[in-house]
This record gives structure tokens, C-alpha cells and sequence, in this order.
């Protein structure tokens, strides 16, 4: 599914934030990515996604070469990735209906399909009963189960998360791990980039761990 091949990324300004990074993952792949802060792990993210451009090496998104992608075709691309932030990013004045809408309407998918599936995204995370709600008037757990639901409304074939649980207590953490879990196991390939050490010590995935912009891939149960 994603294939990075001597990957480096120098922002302007001279920082080095990935050097020489290789890595495949393939479509039925869960992993984490693990580095501490400054490591790299949102550019990696977002080189991915086409929001940075590498300054080096080749990036594969289903064997079609991403590296280069003219902006014409970057939305063809995010067609096939949902991204989930650690701050959520929802629109504060809007609905949650409408926050997890937005995917669809920005395809002119029709209302009847928008409503079907925004009803079966919030149905997952377990909202469908706050569909009316403003994000304020929710938790940050549920505020992160509307980024989610918003996430995969589109039913991408790759989910990134960065920093998904890092505003949530363990509890919830855990809870937000197994719908990345169930979504993983109908075939959507998930790769998250936490800090999280426990949910690091009870859950044994493939682990990229990133080192001052060194990729590696450490032993599962490392
Ligand atoms: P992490 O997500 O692991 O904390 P980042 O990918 O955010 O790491 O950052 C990696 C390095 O790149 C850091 O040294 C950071 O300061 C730098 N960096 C990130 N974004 C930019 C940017 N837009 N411009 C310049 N430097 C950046
Ligand atoms: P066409 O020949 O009709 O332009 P392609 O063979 O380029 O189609 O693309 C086939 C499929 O791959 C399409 O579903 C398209 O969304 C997807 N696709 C095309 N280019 C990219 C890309 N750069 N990254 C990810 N997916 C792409």
C-alpha cells in the first residue's frame, strides 16, 4: 500500500526532519509510529498525504508513484487516506452531522448517500444519538470519536492517526485502539504515531520507530 524508498525531507530553513527512510506497508498492515518529539513522525505523515513534499528519494501509494504528483491529482489521492489529528480539528460552529459530512459533500456525493453514511460512521463510534450536538457541547472523547467517524466516512483504504489518544485518558485511549482495531480487520490499513506507552505495552504491532529522522523497525514486544 505504501512504500517509501530512501525518503528524506529537509524543510527550508535546514532542518533535517527525515533522512534516507525506507519502509513498505502493506494493505492489511496495522503499525505504530513511535519517536520522540521532533522525530519526524508528523512529516512522515504528511508526506504521505502530499501536504509536504520529500526533497529526496521515491514514495509508492499503491504502486503509483506519489512523489512527484502534480496538485491536480492530490485530491485523488486523500480520496484513499483518512486523517485523524490529535487536536480533532473539528468546525466548532457546525454540527457533528455536518463535521462528519464534510468528506462527502466536498465530493458532491448526493444527500440521500451523505446521510446513509454519515449515519453508519457515527453508528461505529457509537454517536449516532449526537448527530444534532455541536462538538462543544461533547467530551474530548467523543469529540475524537467525530474525528473518526469523519475519518472513515469516506471509507478509505488507509488511515493515519497522529497523536490520536494524546488528549484522552486510558480508559478511552483503549477504546479509541479498538475501533482502530475493527476497522483494521475489515481491511483498512491503519498507521498511528503515538507517544502512548501503554498502549505500546498492550498491543503487539508492527512498531517504525523514528530516531532524529533515522526510520527503523524495532522487534514486536521491543
Ligand atoms: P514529530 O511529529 O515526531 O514531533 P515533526 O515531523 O513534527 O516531528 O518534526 C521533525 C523536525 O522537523 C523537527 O525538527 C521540526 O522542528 C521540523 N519541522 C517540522 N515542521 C516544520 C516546518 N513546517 N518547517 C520547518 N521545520 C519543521
Ligand atoms: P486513469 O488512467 O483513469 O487516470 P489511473 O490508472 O491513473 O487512472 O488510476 C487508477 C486508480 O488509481 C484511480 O482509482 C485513481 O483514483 C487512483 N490513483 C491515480 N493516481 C493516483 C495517485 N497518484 N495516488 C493514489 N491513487 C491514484
Amino acid at each position: 500500500m505504501i512504500r517509501f524508498q530512501q525518503v528524506s525531507k529537509a524543510y527550508r530553513g535546514g532542518s533535517q526532519a527525515l533522512q534516507k527512510v525506507d519502509f513498505h506497508l502493506r494493505s492489511a498492515d496495522m503499525a505504530f509510529l513511535t519517536g520522540h518529539s521532533g522525530a519526524g513522525k508528523s512529516t512522515l505523515l504528511k508526506l504521505i498525504c502530499a501536504i509536504e513534499r520529500p526533497s529526496d528519494g521515491h514514495i509508492f501509494f499503491n504502486g503509483h508513484e506519489t512523489t512527484r504528483i502534480d496538485n491536480k491529482q492530490i485530491p485523488f489521492l486523500r480520496r484513499n487516506i483518512g486523517i485523524i489529528f490529535q487536536d480533532h480539528k473539528l468546525l466548532m460552529d457546525s454540527s457533528v452531522y455536518d463535521n462528519v459530512a464534510l468528506p462527502l459533500r466536498v465530493e458532491q456525493v448526493s444527500e440521500n448517500d451523505v446521510k446513509r453514511r454519515v449515519s453508519a460512521a457515527l453508528d461505529k463510534v457509537g454517536l449516532l444519538d449526537k448527530a444534532r450536538c455541536l462538538p462543544i457541547q461533547l467530551s474530548g472523547g467523543e469529540q475524537q470519536r467525530v474525528g473518526i467517524a469523519r475519518a472513515v466516512v469516506n471509507k478509505p483504504m488507509l488511515l493515519l492517526a497522529d497523536e490520536p489518544t494524546g488528549n484522552l485518558d486510558a480508559e478511552l485511549s483503549q477504546q479509541v485502539m479498538r475501533l482502530f482495531e475493527e476497522f483494521n480487520r475489515v481491511g483498512v490499513c491503519v498507521l498511528m504515531a503515538t507517544h502512548d506507552t501503554s498502549l505500546l505495552s498492550t498491543h503487539n504491532y508492527r512498531r517504525l520507530d523514528l530516531h532524529q529522522g533515522h526510520l527503523r523497525e524495532l522487534a514486536r514486544g521491543a
